[in-house]
């Protein structure tokens, strides 16, 4: 699950032998619940407030300890760790707040990314909360934030949804329900549910819906397929199989929220004063952000088309 390039490896070796023992040797880490962010793939993408949260907690409670350990002996990290997964979470998250409520500095960390998302860790949140324990997040990586932000699909408004059922029929429900959502929707998917998932979304919301699949982020297979929802169901058929974790963003259901990948400038200007109604001034600002470029150059490339059939 977690990958490091040998240069990566030297850098990271550096920052732990340089940096991280002066820190860790600042024993003041108050009694808690820490809930860390680990890295979704790449190992680099950990702060050093959570390698240091994780050396100075009296215990780490993992979902997989042998595969938290990896990471935390990559760190040199020594602290102990319990398993805390979704089979012994009821069982374990009371033994836990016993712990805690004695002052005990607990870190909790999933397999990878922040815990508590599509992964344990809201039972001992509540407990603690409810115990008058101190609940400390330690921000890092979770794969919906960074396939969002690359993703090219509105970000002022957007809804995670965890993930899609993998019954057909409630998954159609569950897709039907953001039919006229005015935001993106997010939802994780298991690489070998994709095929079936997309054919969901061309049956109930259409085959011109715009969406993004962002595989195997922060990892060296990392892609992000964009398109309408036919476009990227064409892609994902005709590879033989289709690997690795995936987010699947869906855009918003509101006509001409997002341009066609590859429209012109021209082509977009048209569409946002056909469809939002705005005038050709406030229409060519707006494709100039849509496309991260100056209004100037939006204008010049608008002149360039301008007349062509
Ligand atoms: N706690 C994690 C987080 O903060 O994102 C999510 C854990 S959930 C059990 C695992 C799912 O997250 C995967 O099936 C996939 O949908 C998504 N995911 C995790 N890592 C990913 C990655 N590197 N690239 C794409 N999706 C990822």
């Amino acid at each position: 699950m977690f990958q490091v390039s040998e240069r990566s490896r030297l850098k990271l070796q550096l920052v732990s032998d340089a940096t991280l023992p002066l820190m860790a040797s600042a024993e003041d880490l108050a009694p808690g619940l820490y809930l860390v962010a680990t890295p979704i793939g790449n190992l680099e993408d950990i702060t050093l407030r959570a390698v240091r949260v994780l050396k100075q907690a009296n215990l780490i409670a993992c979902e997989d300890t042998r595969l938290t350990r990896k990471l935390l002996n990559h760190y040199a990290i020594e602290t102990p760790t319990i398993s805390y997964h979704e089979h012994n979470e009821a069982a374990r998250a009371a033994e836990l707040i016993e712990k805690l409520a004695q002052g005990s500095r607990i870190a909790v960390v999933s397999d990878a990314g922040m815990p508590g998302i599509s992964d344990p860790g809201f039972r001992l949140v509540s407990l603690a909360i409810e115990r008058g324990v101190p609940v400390v997040p330690i921000p890092g990586p979770t794969a919906f934030v960074s396939a969002l932000v690359a993703s090219g699909l509105g970000m002022e408004s957007f809804s995670f949804r965890g993930f899609l059922s993998p019954k057909s029929t409630t998954r159609r429900r569950e897709l039907e329900s953001v039919r006229n959502s005015a935001q993106t929707e997010i939802f994780y998917e298991a690489p070998h549910r994709i095929l079936a998932a997309l054919e969901d979304v061309v049956a109930t919301l259409g085959p011109e819906r715009r969406v993004v699949i962002a595989r195997e982020l922060t990892k060296i297979h990392e892609e992000f397929l964009r398109g309408t929802v036919a476009q990227v169901l064409d892609i994902v058929k005709s590879r033989e199989e289709i690997k690795g974790e995936i987010v699947l963003l869906i855009g918003s259901g509101a006509e001409g929220e997002t341009p066609a990948p590859g429209a012109s400038v021209r082509d977009r200007v048209e569409q946002l004063m056909r469809e939002e109604k705005l005038d050709e001034k406030a229409a060519l600002k707006k494709a100039a952000k849509e496309r991260g470029i100056s209004k100037s150059a939006a204008y010049r490339e608008w002149q360039a088309n301008y007349g062509k059939p």
